[in-house]
């Protein structure tokens, strides 16, 4: 079981400067995981871990042959141009590395001569998906987002009746899916007009974006095993900003009744840093089911998750359309929501994924389905803040938008803060923009 330590101290403070400045994503508390190199280089891409404004270079520390121990095997594993080979070694081994770094970056460590010389600035660097992902996994757990989208797609029947007792999720594709900057093209696909006799081929005219939450899997189990609700913090490795983007138009013809294919697999983008589960121990939570709903099922039902279960994660959603940048103009945001809203946990979707022995693998990924809350400004996607199409919002420069136009850029933002704190585990950000079609 993960607990509070000293690498979860809110007084620890870094000797890189920028990580103890009041707002910082990547303070000391932090030490999230990517896969980097110096920008337009030739560098092979490898591990590293964000310290402020700064990456401490994995690879590097790793040459310096300071660690010993667990947190060396781990270092070496970081070298790869995945995370995959460290994410299979288990938590004894993460969590090893991470307090040694922790160590190593606090002020006054007899270690920051060693570190220093491993650093990168952020400024300078690039990512690549930090995972080779196998198999992806798509969930469904906002009850929020599944009662509006319901709404549109089944007005008479919006919440299917499985949905308070299954975890519901579909087997998304692994190849399209993205660092942040990814440039998509507009997908084009069959649709289906209500009221035409016959569908008919052009480019996605109601592409969305979908507020996720992204889940690493770490050690997986054998094909035939399972994971036990309560032992699932051995096995998720961490979490990131997921966009999955959508082409509704596309998905309400092809979704029955097997579920969503095209309008889910042109694209999906991830953020570049993971946050380890351990990182984010203080601020998982009590998580709760209506007393009139049906409770869990026993192998989804434990006191652990009752007590710890929700995770406290501001996710926000952002724009920036080609208008607001030919004209230097902000990104705007469009919605906020919180992932301790979740209908299902993390430990629940792992439980349930592996109920029938279905084997998990190393760098597996999950999204947590959008991510709406109970109000509207709480929306994870375009199609319930404009209400399936019929509401335009606008924007602060008078554009109105329905549905992402080409141009657009979408970019998320999360992070973790208790009240009353200046220490803020940050996610950094996910970006993606809109090119046009290409049919
Ligand atoms: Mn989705």
């Amino acid at each position: 079981m993960i607990t509070i330590n000293h690498t979860h101290n809110p007084d620890l403070k870094s000797w890189v400067e920028a990580a103890n400045e009041k707002g910082c994503d990547f303070p000391i508390q932090n030490i999230p995981f990517a896969i980097f190199r110096r920008k337009g280089s030739n560098e092979p891409f490898r591990g590293g871990v964000a310290i402020g404004n700064q990456i401490l270079d994995l690879m590097a520390l790793n040459a310096t042959g300071h660690f010993t121990g667990k947190a060396a095997t781990a270092l070496v594993s970081c070298c790869e141009a995945t995370l995959n080979d460290f994410m299979a070694l288990g938590f004894e081994y993460w969590s090893a590395l991470r307090h040694e770094l922790s160590a190593g970056l606090t002020v006054n460590s007899g270690d920051q001569a060693v570190l220093q010389q491993c650093l990168v600035d952020m400024a300078e660097a690039e990512y690549d998906v930090p995972a080779r992902i196998g198999d992806y996994t798509d969930f469904y757990t906002s009850v929020h987002h599944a009662t509006s989208v319901g709404k549109l797609f089944r007005p008479d029947n919006p919440l299917l009746p499985n949905y308070k007792w299954v975890p519901i999720g579909y087997h998304g594709r692994s190849s399209s899916i993205g660092i942040s900057g990814q440039k998509l093209h507009r997908p084009a696909g069959q649709t289906k007009a209500p009221d035409a006799q016959s569908p008919q081929v052009s480019p996605c005219k109601r592409l969305d974006y979908e507020l996720e939450v992204g889940i690493y899997i770490g050690s997986g189990n054998e094909l035939g095993s399972t994971i036990e609700l309560d032992n699932t913090d051995q096995h998720v490795f961490g979490v990131c900003l997921f966009n999955d983007w959508s082409a509704r138009d596309i998905q309400a013809w092809e979704y029955q009744p097997l579920g969503p294919f095209l309008a889910k697999s042109f694209a999906s983008t991830v953020s570049p840093w993971i946050v380890t589960q351990e990182a984010l121990a203080p601020y998982q939570g009590q998580w709760s089911r209506p007393k009139s709903d049906p409770q869990p099922l026993p192998y989804l039902e434990s006191a652990k998750n009752r007590e710890s279960g929700a995770l406290d994660m501001e996710l926000e959603a952002y724009i920036k359309t080609a208008k607001m940048r030919d004209s230097d103009e902000p990104y705007e945001k469009l919605s906020h929501s919180n992932f301790r809203d979740s209908y299902w946990t993390v430990s629940q979707m792992v439980a349930h994924h592996t109920i029938n022995g279905c084997n998990l693998k190393p760098g597996d990924f999950f999204g947590s389905g959008t991510q709406s809350g109970p109000t509207l400004e709480e929306a994870g996607s375009l199609m319930e803040l404009s209400n399936g199409g019929k509401q335009p919002i606008t924007l602060a420069n008078g554009e109105t938008r329905t549905f992402l136009e080409d141009g657009d850029a979408i970019m998320f933002k999360g992070y973790c803060q208790k009240q009353n704190s200046d220490v803020r585990i940050g996610f950094g950000q996910v970006v993606g923009y809109i090119l046009p079609s290409r049919y």
